[in-house]
């Protein structure tokens, strides 16, 4: 099988309600999501997407993804994309870096070895069964008050955890977050506080050490280094995020003892060949791992699932999904949809979900063909 055309796409994906990061100091209205359909010599089709979440949260962006794509895109024509290995090495030869943009064919290219072979992505990343996956809440930042009542909305609509924004330089706002919440959790329910890289480490040291709550804090800082000296000065566990980058950025976290869990994103590493070393990584060192896509439609969101639906339960924590949030649908009732706070992937080969080209309308641009 050889790939023959590669077709991208772009849409804007507005969300339902303007959300903001810790401490209220990055706001996301809508997303800039890109999508790649790679035809091949036999007919077949494989889609994947590229979403980062906005412009401000990672090194990465919407006109950015499309840029790179102009230099891997006609690097892979004539390749075989059933070869995953060769195909991303031969995306880090013809560019370094830019894992957004090579994520979204690697994800295409996982997608015709599910439908060469007729399996599911779920079993071709191990797993005996589509098991559902618990969804994790977003618990937009603000006051304790408020908070609370985002949870308690969240439990209504099935969720038994949750992901709440915390963080900045008010330190007794932070303070009064987390006992809050804490306190307020409803039974067998769990949350982790997400910091996104907002505090310092003296700031994460000295709110850590005067709450009561015990649960996940998620990338308290900016850096690995910040994070790990955090981490060996606090009761809680932590959880590495933004700064995970590359596989090497995760044997160094484990070298560092600077966490014991870890957010697994196919868009942030490079596609869903990465994100399984790194997942096995994790299962061999025994962390927990949310496993999910940084942003995009129910595309990014299923092919994410069907990674986290295949590792042992006690290594996966929930996973969030970006399409619940997003006030359009590029691929109606297509791949995995909540069903009170969990998704199961789908049955089809390969991660399930074909978007309509008409619906699309004129891509931006076409490479071979
Ligand atoms: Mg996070």
């Amino acid at each position: 099988m050889r790939i023959t055309e590669i077709r991208v796409w772009q849409r804007d994906l507005p969300l339902i309600k303007p959300y903001r990061l810790s401490g209220g100091r990055l706001l996301f209205e809508r997303l800039d999501s890109t999508f790649v359909a790679i035809r091949t010599d036999e007919g077949s089709v494989g889609w994947g997407e590229a979403c980062p979440w906005g412009h401000t949260y990672l090194p990465a962006h919407g006109a950015g993804v499309r840029a790179a794509l102009e230099l891997l895109a006609p690097a892979l024509i004539g390749a075989d994309p059933l070869a995953l290995d060769a195909v991303n090495r031969q995306m880090e030869v013809a560019l370094p870096g830019h894992a957004e943009a090579k994520s979204a064919l690697d994800v295409a290219c996982w997608d015709l070895l599910g439908q060469a072979t007729g399996m599911p992505l779920w079993r071709l990343f191990g797993a005996d069964a589509a098991v559902p996956v618990a969804l994790n809440s977003s618990i937009s930042t603000g006051t304790p008050q408020e908070m609370v009542a985002l949870i308690r909305d969240a439990a209504a609509r099935g969720y038994t955890v949750h992901s709440a924004k915390i963080g900045g330089t008010d330190i007794a706002a932070d303070i009064e977050r987390m006992t809050a919440i804490s306190e307020a959790l409803p039974p067998d329910h769990a949350v982790t506080f997400d910091v996104n890289r907002a505090w310092t480490p003296g700031i994460a040291v000295q709110v850590l050490n005067a709450v009561p709550s015990r649960d996940w804090v998620e990338q308290p800082c900016e850096t690995l280094d910040q994070c790990a000296h955090v981490s060996e000065r606090v009761p809680q566990p932590i959880m590495l995020d933004e700064c995970m980058l590359t596989y090497q950025d995760h044997l160094e976290a484990w070298k560092r003892r600077a966490c014991e869990g870890v957010k697994v994103k196919p868009n942030r590493v490079g596609g869903l060949t990465k994100a399984r070393r790194i997942r096995d990584f994790g299962v061999a060192v025994g962390w927990r791992m949310h496993i999910e896509d940084v942003g995009g439609s129910a595309l990014a969101d299923t092919a994410a699932i069907h990674l986290a639906a295949s590792t042992p339960e006690e290594n996966r924590l929930a996973s969030w999904i970006c399409h619940d949030h997003l006030a359009e649908d590029p691929v109606p009732g297509q791949g995995v949809r909540n069903c009170n706070g969990h998704v199961v992937p789908p049955d089809a080969p390969g991660h399930g979900v074909v978007p309509d080209t008409d619906r699309f309308g004129d891509p931006v641009a076409i490479y071979g063909g």
